[in-house]
């Protein structure tokens, strides 16, 4: 039996349940600390993180720095020692109190404000402990929720909750990635089961590959803004279905396709069954693109006839494309989608034909196969890219919709993408900020004039924030590197190398992401001989290299292989290091730590790129090829731009790209590093530190970001409209 719709089944109950059952387990004066550990709005406070840490460091970390699972498992020893002490409970009560504060923070004001948003997307990455998302476009979607929660957008998020999560990465002994998965339990999760009134489990069900799936709902409080999260974990359903939500980006197709079913129908099917209904749905991504359909269906239900409910449902939605190739795009055969979607478009009044024509370019194509980036495109009212450049590849990509039009006058946009600064900027950097700028600078971020101060900040105190913030990392990267060798099977000689050879004093440089070809990572070693001379210098350099290769993506895979192999020798072996299993937790630690942050994508494949942003606001400069953001944003003095030319053979393309890498890096960035007054401190890379936060800082964050969806896009004023229907 379908639940039956009631206003208030939104989780919010079931939360609050969860939250007594952990307080009965703590001493009364540590039991503030449940509510918050329910709430990942700890993750990006300052003294959340910390303090929970402090509690108990080794289970913290044993616990994956989950905060519900810390308190459920701290010892009563250790919990009645914590109560006991003073300034733990000052501690607990002042963290308690910020919490009530960001709880009921002003609000943004304005007449956009109003229009709530369901924000669907397949990954959200809000914290390593809740491992569902692959990359940037998941830390995306987790920085936009924070960032909705912080302004008080009356946003929810809609994801799907993999038990096994995303994989975890470690090499082997020739250096080939392995993956392996660990099993979430949920209950173990700052989760809550959504229960409907009676206090039964709430389902709701949708025939994906001609079976009733059953889904479940749970709901992750991110500040002030749910995240619900589908699961179709039950035992009604067939292992097979179980399986729908067991993994992020399984490579086999016929479950992908079910996972986007499940993602679009019965998230929306959900959203109905708790009683909420958003007045724009916004697709981050195709992957919920199958929501329409749903959005199709309530339209009907309201008496509309087809073609109205058809535009309906188009003026309910909006849509991000973060691909800028047309391979990296998700197409289906016919007979894929007609086994996965077995009659859903029908019963919703779809002649099959004319669904699977709204998923061409060319609607009368049969050759065509179904993609969802088409199919999202003509379902939604508003479509943008991701930076400035994407948005011109997109307006070419897509341009077929539009016959007729100029490429310029295609209505796609761009909205750059921009990173939550609380979650991303190191506490350090945040203290010494606090001192300098206006007081309410964390509200004003997206404001130019409250970054001018920058240049107030002395030389030396930036630069002994900077100097702390790397001997961080450089002690984070001697002990893990020392694992991750050992557990490859090195000699112990070889797994202390770096240990022994990485200091805090040497400039220091970063390179993580996703290991895909189009990001080069193979760029730092073409020409071995010249980096390896370079990294053993007079001045000398060090390197962390970090990041996961897709299951499927050999070739990539490969790549971390062959910097496996150079790794091996030992001039390069103690200053380069490879770190496995990249994750939130690892990047925070990189973008804090590294002075410089490499990216050197093939243009123009990379749509924005936020890692650089990350190391931007943590006073990193950028050494990245112009694409993504940093087209827009290097204006010659915030950082360097590797730029060998322009060449149509990418064998060649990536020779020159190399060369002027290592060009610069001698020339201009270590040389400038290492250029010090008699107090060791380098003005001019300093002076280069402050161009970059004050003329990047305001820009390339969500406070930003989330004004411009607001304004441009979710209120609908007509800045952009979808193609024409087939
Ligand atoms: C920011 C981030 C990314 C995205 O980095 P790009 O530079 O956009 O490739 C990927 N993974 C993690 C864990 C991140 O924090």
């Amino acid at each position: 039996m379908e639940s039956t719709p009631r206003p208030h089944v939104d989780g919010e109950a079931d939360m609050a349940e969860a939250v007594h059952a952990l307080e009965l387990t703590l001493p009364l004066v540590l039991r503030p600390l449940a509510r918050v550990a329910y709430n990942y709005w700890w993750s990006w406070s300052v003294e959340g993180r910390e303090l929970f840490e402090s509690l108990d460091p080794a289970l913290w970390e044993r616990t994956g720095g989950n905060p519900v699972r810390l308190l459920y498992d701290l010892s009563v020893a250790r919990s009645e020692a914590l109560a006991a002490d003073p300034a733990v409970v000052a501690r607990v009560q002042a963290l308690a109190t910020a919490f009530y504060a960001a709880m009921h923070a002003p609000r943004v004001a304005s007449a956009e404000a109003g229009r709530s948003v369901a924000f669907m997307c397949a990954e959200f990455g809000l914290d390593a402990s809740l491992p569902l998302y692959a990359g940037g476009l998941g830390v995306l979607a987790g920085d936009y929720m924070k960032e909705a929660s912080d302004q008080g957008r009356p946003v929810i998020g809609l994801g799907m909750l993999y038990w096994e999560g995303a994989f975890h990465q470690r090499l082997d002994g020739q250096g080939w990635q392995q993956e392996y998965w660990l099993e979430l339990e949920p209950e173990r999760l700052p989760a809550a089961l959504v229960t409907r009134a009676d206090g039964a489990p709430l389902i709701v069900h949708a025939s994906i590959r001609g079976r009733r799936v059953a889904t479940r709902v749970w709901r992750v409080d991110v500040g002030r803004v749910p995240l619900f999260l589908l699961d179709t974990d039950l035992p009604e359903n067939t292992l097979v279905d179980r399986w729908i939500t067991a993994r992020l980006y399984v490579g086999d197709r016929e479950t992908r396709i079910a996972q986007y079913a499940l993602l679009g129908v019965s998230g929306i099917r959900a959203l109905r069954a708790m009683g909420i209904t958003p007045d724009v749905i916004h697709l981050n991504e195709g992957h919920a693109a199958f929501a329409s359909l749903e959005l199709v269906h309530d339209a009907l239900e309201q008496g509309l006839s087809f073609d109205d409910a058809l535009a309906a449902a188009r003026e309910r939605t909006v849509f991000t494309t973060h691909t800028p190739v047309a391979a990296g795009n998700d197409t289906f055969s016919e007979t894929e989608l007609h086994d996965a979607l077995n009659g859903i478009p029908e019963q919703l009044g779809f002649a099959w034909d004319q669904f699977v024509s709204l998923g061409r370019v060319r609607p009368e194509d049969r050759s065509e196969r179904f993609g969802l980036t088409p199919f999202a495109l003509r379902m939604s009212r508003a479509a943008n890219g991701v930076s400035r450049r994407h948005g011109e590849v997109s307006r070419e990509m897509w341009r077929e919709f539009w016959p007729g039009r100029d490429v310029a006058d295609v209505p796609i946009g761009h909205i750059t993408n921009g990173v939550h600064l609380p979650t991303w900027m190191d506490p350090h950097m945040q203290r010494l900020l606090d001192r300098y700028l206006p007081a309410d600078w964390r509200n004003r971020a997206a404001d130019p004039t409250v970054w001018e101060a920058v240049e107030q900040i002395p030389a030396d105190e930036l630069w002994d924030a900077r100097c702390r913030m790397r001997a961080n990392l450089v002690s984070f990267v001697r002990d893990r590197s020392v694992w991750d060798r050992l557990g490859r099977g090195t000699s112990t000689a070889y797994a202390e190398l770096a240990a022994r050879l990485w200091q805090p004093g040497t400039l220091t440089l970063g390179f993580a992401r996703r290991i895909a070809t189009y990001k080069r990572l193979y760029l730092l070693a073409m020409d071995q001989h010249r980096s390896v001379h370079l990294l053993n210098g007079a001045q000398p350099f060090q390197v962390v290299i970090a990041g996961k290769a897709h299951p499927q993506d050999d070739e990539a895979k490969r790549s971390v292989q062959g910097f496996f192999h150079l790794n091996a020798q030992e001039a390069v072996g103690g200053r380069a290091v490879f770190l496995e299993d990249y994750d939130l937790d690892m990047a925070r630690r990189l973008v804090a730590g590294c002075d410089v942050w490499v990216n050197l994508p093939r243009p123009p494949f990379e749509a924005s790129g936020t890692s650089g942003m990350k190391s931007m606001l943590n006073g990193g400069l950028q050494l990245a090829v112009p694409d993504g953001w940093w087209e827009e944003a290097y204006d010659g003095m915030n950082g360097w731009v590797v730029d060998g030319g322009f060449s149509h053979d990418p064998a060649e393309q990536d020779a020159r790209d190399a060369g002027a890498l290592l060009d610069l890096l001698e020339s201009q960035v270590v040389p400038l590093f290492y250029n010090r007054d008699v107090a060791g401190i380098p003005h001019t890379w300093v002076e280069r530190i402050k161009a970059s936060l004050r003329t990047l800082g305001p820009r390339f964050n969500t406070a930003r970001m989330l004004s411009d969806y607001a304004e441009r896009y979710n209120a609908g004023v007509g800045v952009l409209s979808g193609p024409p229907l087939a």
